[in-house]
């Protein structure tokens, strides 16, 4: 009998001195720095190194890897609780090794890449020395990777790269960025691309312009990248040539659980504010928390919160288990898809509780309303993540020839009268 839903009291105390770490020590940075990744600023050259130094003393570097890579070999159980504590802070997740997307970058080049490959890159990235971007998605379409046409052609030792990407995140601060790119368009589709290594400074590698999310004016941290006539060695092919679809397969099974992980923290933490704000603010002679629509607003967010929670810890236990991304398919794409709407729904509730409060710049809800369309969003949309559970699903099923279903009553009770005919006959005789 194994169900357990407890923590093992010596992880316990890791967590509650992560929980402490990062109130303390990282919380306040987002008021203090700019993006964590920007290698650049040397506020953040003094702030972060000596918090990541802490982790790595207290063995806590790096999590979601084995030790062969410098991590702790925890496994996406441990994951799921240390990025329920992560995920309250855009800074945690750098500060332990762990942040998106450096880490499915790191992972694909750990699977795929040469040796030579991972002298280059690997070890920077995974020591926070470089920062890295993936450049997939392309301006005239996302979701259908199949309709994607950024080229590379070979000439001679060198493959020519040429097109436009779309939301590369973080391709301003990063030196390495990680391509999807056509290089046999007469192949079948999954095996018309190939995955690029392309250092940033490569000659024809322009950035356009940093697209932000959400309403303002500033700057982004979303790249949209033009590459024309980027020339890189052969040797910067990722994995073979035309198996683009299936390196990219390999990184986003684990980003996508651990977006899950941290979306966690975050309806955590706008449900606390939700609660001691109606504990806090009376209307008409009573405490918010005295109205029951307001009371149903707390209901509803605390059974969302846990009903996903316990969905993402039972998906990484099965990740855990098979330790193999392609039997959890189902699982992650059906995470990825609720996860949106308990963001959504518990901020949205967050920001109407605390009213024109909740509404300004002066919450951090808005913010998070709007960041749960990037979660619907990145990693491929939910549209498409629902699609997957269903078709996965429905491999399990098989129709029925017959007119009815199988479970038509009639039929069943005809079934039941002819299973128990002895019994039943005899009864009626006896009568
Ligand atoms: C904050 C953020 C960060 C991102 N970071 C990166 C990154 O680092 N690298 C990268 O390469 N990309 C990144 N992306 C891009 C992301 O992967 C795409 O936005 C996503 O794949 C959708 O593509 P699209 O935006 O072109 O939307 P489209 O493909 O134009 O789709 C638009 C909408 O159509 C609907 N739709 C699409 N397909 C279907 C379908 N089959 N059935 C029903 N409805 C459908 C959905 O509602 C979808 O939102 C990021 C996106 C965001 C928002």
């Amino acid at each position: 009998m194994a169900w357990d839903f407890e923590t093992d009291p010596e992880f316990q105390d890791k967590l509650d001195w992560m929980d402490e770490f990062v109130t303390n020590e990282i919380e306040p940075l987002r008021f203090v720095l700019g993006s964590p990744y920007d290698l650049s600023c040397p506020k953040r050259q003094k702030l972060i190194p000596p918090l990541q130094e802490e982790v790595k003393k207290r063995a806590l570097w790096a999590c979601h890897l084995g030790p062969d890579l410098g991590g702790q070999g925890y496994g996406q159980v441990k994951l799921a609780l240390m990025n329920e504590i992560l995920g309250r802070s855009p800074h945690a997740p750098i500060v332990f090794g762990c942040q998106a997307p450096d880490s499915g970058n790191a992972e694909i080049i750990a699977h795929y890449g040469t040796d030579e490959q991972k002298a280059r890159y690997l070890r920077p990235l995974l020591d926070n020395k470089m920062v890295s971007a993936y450049s997939m998605t392309e301006p005239h379409g996302g979701s259908d990777p199949k309709v994607f046409t950024t080229r590379a052609v070979l000439d001679g030792d060198e493959w020519v790269i040429n097109g436009e990407k779309w939301f590369s995140s973080n391709a301003r601060y990063a030196s390495l960025l990680v391509v999807m790119v056509v290089t046999d368009p007469d192949a079948p589709p999954y095996n018309r691309m190939s995955m690029f290594l392309v250092p940033k400074d490569t000659p024809g590698v322009k950035i356009v312009r940093n697209v932000a999310v959400g309403t303002g004016n500033e700057d982004g941290s979303h790249g949209y990248v033009r590459y024309t006539d980027v020339r890189v060695p052969k040797d910067h092919l990722l994995g073979q040539r035309g198996q683009g679809f299936v390196v990219a397969q390999t990184r986003l099974g684990g980003g996508r659980i651990h977006h899950a992980m941290r979306t966690i923290a975050k309806v955590r933490t706008a449900f606390d504010q939700m609660c001691e704000r109606v504990l806090s603010r009376e209307t008409q002679g009573e405490l918010l928390a005295q109205k029951q629509l307001v009371q149903e607003k707390i209901a509803d967010s605390w059974a969302q919160i846990e009903q996903f929670r316990l969905f993402v810890l039972q998906t990484a236990w099965k990740i855990d288990k098979y330790k193999d991304y392609r039997m959890v398919r189902k699982d992650i794409s059906a995470v990825k898809a609720v996860m949106p709407k308990v963001y959504l729904d518990v901020f949205s509730r967050a920001l109407m509780i605390h009213g024109s409060l909740g509404v300004s710049n002066e919450m951090t809800f808005s913010a998070g309303v709007v960041d749960s369309f990037h979660m619907a969003l990145a990693d491929g949309p939910t549209e498409v993540h629902k699609i997957t559970v269903a078709r996965q699903i429905l491999r399990e099923y098989a129709g029925t020839d017959d007119l009815f279903p199988t479970t038509h009553l009639p039929k069943l009770r005809q079934a039941a009268y002819e299973k128990y005919a002895e019994i039943i006959e005899h009864e009626v005789a006896a009568n």
